[in-house]
């Protein structure tokens, strides 16, 4: 489709284009490396003052402070075979490991943890060592082949029923999962806890998929994060888009396709509702009813705090985990996450918590500390969580309130005045229940397509959803390829 020029859009630019990127998220940034990489001429509109959308990073409490301001911990940014592919080292980003992905410290003053060798972590987990060793060893050797596979090198998988077999069973419940393949707690808190990432209650569908895919992918590539701030993932994609000739304005908010630059396609970097808003007019009633039908998940409540020494974890071994999940047991997680999905706010909500300086000398200044932490919300809760984060920190580490030199508190409203994609303070880009997990946003042969030619869906709310690994965005310009070529 061919649309007209605002007289903003014609000083910044004096020609047309393939394709015009709405948003520079991740995947916004990402499919313009796509369509860009495949010689078309591409420009991103960027609402923002910076690209980068959920992977911003800003010195938000103090000066010399680098807080991620939405994403931290990327283990499918790293995985991603999309990135894989693609010269970012050579544009700034530089993965950093910490020597453990992940610590989930209990009442009783130790943890369990992630350790990127099944044998150690299982040697955390009591008598349910074996088990876990033979769950994740198939999945994470098959988890590797299937990303060198995806990457362009062939690699078949060598435990196909392992894998079919835990793929089914990962349909269901974290609790029914848990409870089926481990017999201690320690064990059933590490799933639950990685499970909890689902936004769902633990007892319903398919919150086991990411207690399965989130352990798999700690022991087959790590939970790791980029050296100075989540900033530089956006940054390496938009280096590398300049480089190919791509161009980038931010300060834009598109408010209508109308003031998009002349161009024969537009891939939109948002979520239903904004689609509708700007390009409503232009769809049809069955596709925009069906956006509409689109439903949003919890929101987050989100704490970045500056503090002057490391959090005094009373289990020593949480200070070799990059990210450290506070809520305690399968039961008290549970607990929690059940009453995020019932509209309430838990006493004792389930913390997800990274602590990069620990790892990362530039993230603050000598000897003093960040952390970035939020819990799940009811979606566009008003209440203010920040005591029960803090609370849910100090209950595994005492003494921690008195290193806080200073904390930035942001609940759902703020983050979506942020960034608009957070509808409701919804982080996924709408809810990951079994419906939108695989007919995203709605059920169509190509989910990226709209039913108005030439326009496209690469947000995160499309297939394989949310989290910072440019799959959608990638997919999305897959399709606008074709099209431009027929
Ligand atoms: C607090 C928080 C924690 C998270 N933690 C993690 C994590 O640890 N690991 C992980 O992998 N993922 C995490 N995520 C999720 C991850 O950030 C998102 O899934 C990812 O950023 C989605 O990318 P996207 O490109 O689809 O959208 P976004 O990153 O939301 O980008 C959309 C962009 O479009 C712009 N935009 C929107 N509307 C317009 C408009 N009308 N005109 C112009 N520009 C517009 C926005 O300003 C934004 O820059 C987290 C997110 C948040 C907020």
């Amino acid at each position: 489709m061919e649309v007209p020029r605002t007289d903003r859009m014609r000083a910044m630019s004096g020609s047309t284009y393939d394709a015009v990127v709405v948003g520079a998220g991740p995947n916004g940034l990402a499919a313009a490396v796509e369509l860009a990489r495949n010689g078309r001429r591409v420009a991103v509109l960027e609402a923002g003052e910076r690209v980068g959308g959920g992977t911003r990073s800003d010195e938000s409490t103090l000066p010399g402070f680098v807080h991620d301001l939405g994403s931290a911990i990327h283990p499918l940014g790293y995985a991603s075979p999309f990135f894989a592919n693609l010269p970012l080292q050579e544009h700034g980003l530089e993965w950093i490991h910490p020597p453990a992905p992940l610590a989930h410290p209990l009442d009783d003053g130790t943890a369990a943890v992630l350790e990127r060798s099944t044998a150690r972590t299982g040697a955390t987990l009591g008598r349910d060592a074996e088990a876990y060793r033979r769950l994740i060893d198939p999945l994470a050797e098959d988890a590797r082949r299937i990303q060198a596979t995806l990457s362009g090198s062939r690699s078949l998988p060598r435990h196909p029923l392992a894998l079919a077999s835990a793929g089914l069973r990962s349909l269901g419940s974290a609790r029914g999962f848990a409870e089926g393949a481990f017999e201690g707690e320690r064990a059933r808190a590490l799933f639950a806890g990685n499970a909890a990432h689902s936004f769902l209650a633990l007892e319903k569908r398919p919150s086991a998929l990411f207690g399965v895919m989130l352990g798999t992918l700690g022991h087959a590539f790590g939970w790791p994060f980029p050296r100075g701030g989540s900033q530089s993932i956006a940054d390496a994609l938009a280096s590398y888009l300049l480089s190919l000739g791509g161009e980038i304005f931010t300060g834009v908010r598109v408010r209508s396709v109308e003031e998009v630059p002349k161009t024969r396609t537009v891939l939109f970097d948002v979520t239903p509702r904004q689609l509708l808003d700007i390009a409503g007019e232009h769809l049809t009633e069955r596709y925009a009813g069906g956006l509409k039908r689109y439903r949003y998940g919890p929101g987050v409540f989100k704490l970045d705090l500056a503090l002057d020494a490391p959090i005094p974890w009373e289990a020593q071994e949480c200070l070799r985990a990059g990210t450290v999940h506070l809520g305690g047991t399968l039961e008290d997680i549970s607990a929690g996450e059940a009453a995020v999905a019932r509209g309430e706010h838990p006493e004792r909500p389930f913390v997800l918590l990274a602590q990069q300086s620990l790892f990362d000398p530039t993230r603050a200044p000598e000897g003093k500390h960040t952390v970035w932490a939020y819990c799940h919300v009811p979606n566009g809760s008003t209440f203010d969580m920040t005591g029960r984060i803090e609370a849910q920190i100090e209950r595994f580490a005492p003494g921690f309130g008195d290193r806080i030199l200073a904390r930035s508190a942001w609940g759902p409203a703020d983050l979506e005045r942020w960034n608009p994609n957070l509808v409701g303070g919804d982080i996924n880009g709408g809810f990951m229940n079994v419906r939108q997990l695989f007919a995203r946003p709605m059920f169509r042969p190509n989910p990226y397509s709209t039913s108005a030619p030439g326009l496209y869906l690469c947000s995160s709310s499309t297939p394989p959803g949310g989290a910072v690994h440019g799959l959608c965005g990638f997919m999305a310009a897959r399709s606008a390829l074709r099209y431009l070529k027929a």
